[in-house]
């Protein structure tokens, strides 16, 4: 049995499939792995500057500029195969819920329902001044002519995306559905962001690694790690399980 053989037995096994999906399920997508050391320095973009909220009060341009070019990317692409497969895996009743480092969207754009955003979304943004709610397609129109956006009070508009030193959302609800898994899956991610890389330990169930290259997680407690692009491994679990 190879490690496709073990995981579709798994998948077939179990109930209550819980996913925590990283970067690099995006990069076949165009979107940069920005936390990651390649991406966004290539862009001439700095990390640091672009997710700190200080800087971000002081000078949104970064910010926005690299929101800017990822809005340009996703339109070009959209969800992955992998994105889909997860989304399958939702509709046949395997899948109960998928944590998600990214800020893409594209999990939802796939058509996944249950989806906590660990580092948040787009989708909702606020004026830091007066709190006024606004909907992303009308921040995004603003971003995309290359202006910074603000409210109609002249307060800066700041989408719901979590920024180095916030808190992360909805951390709880996702632990206790990794709780209550019997298969917990990483997928494009390998681990090194706190807190979302603890939810794999409250797992029960079989532990899964998708991703290329290393995990920051014990190897004794992995049942399987198979280190190829997500994408091949989607086309080749989409092959399987779709039969
Ligand atoms: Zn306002």
């Amino acid at each position: 049995m190879n490690e496709y053989d073990v995981l579709e037995r798994y998948i077939h096994e179990s109930n209550y499939i819980v996913a925590l999906t990283g970067a690099g399920i995006s990069t076949a997508a165009g979107i940069p792995d920005f936390r990651g050391e390649k991406g966004i320095y290539t862009l001439g973009i700095v990390p640091e500057r672009v997710f700190d909220i200080d800087y971000f009060l002081r000078d949104p341009r970064p910010f926005y500029e690299f929101t800017r070019r990822m809005i340009e990317t996703l339109e070009g692409s959209g969800p992955t195969r992998m994105h889909r497969f997860l989304a399958y895996l939702e509709e046949i009743g395997k899948l109960k819920l998928l944590v998600t480092q990214n800020i893409d969207g594209l999990h939802t754009l796939a058509g996944s329902k249950n989806v906590i955003e660990i580092h948040g979304s787009y989708r909702r943004s606020f004026c830091l001044n007066c709190g006024k709610e606004y909907d992303f397609s009308e921040v995004k129109e603003m971003i995309l002519k290359n202006t910074v956006p603000y409210c109609s009070c002249g307060g800066l508009i700041k989408p719901d995306v979590v920024f180095f030193g916030e808190g992360v959302k909805g951390f709880e609800e996702a632990r206790q559905h990794a709780c209550l898994s019997d298969l917990f899956l990483v997928v494009g991610s390998s681990l090194q962001v706190q807190p979302a890389s603890l939810l794999p330990y409250f797992s029960p169930g079989k532990l899964v690694i998708i991703n290329k290259g290393p995990v920051a997680f014990p190897r004794s407690r992995i049942d399987v790690h198979i280190d190829e692009d997500c994408e091949k491994v989607a086309e080749e679990l989409m092959r399987r399980l779709k039969k």
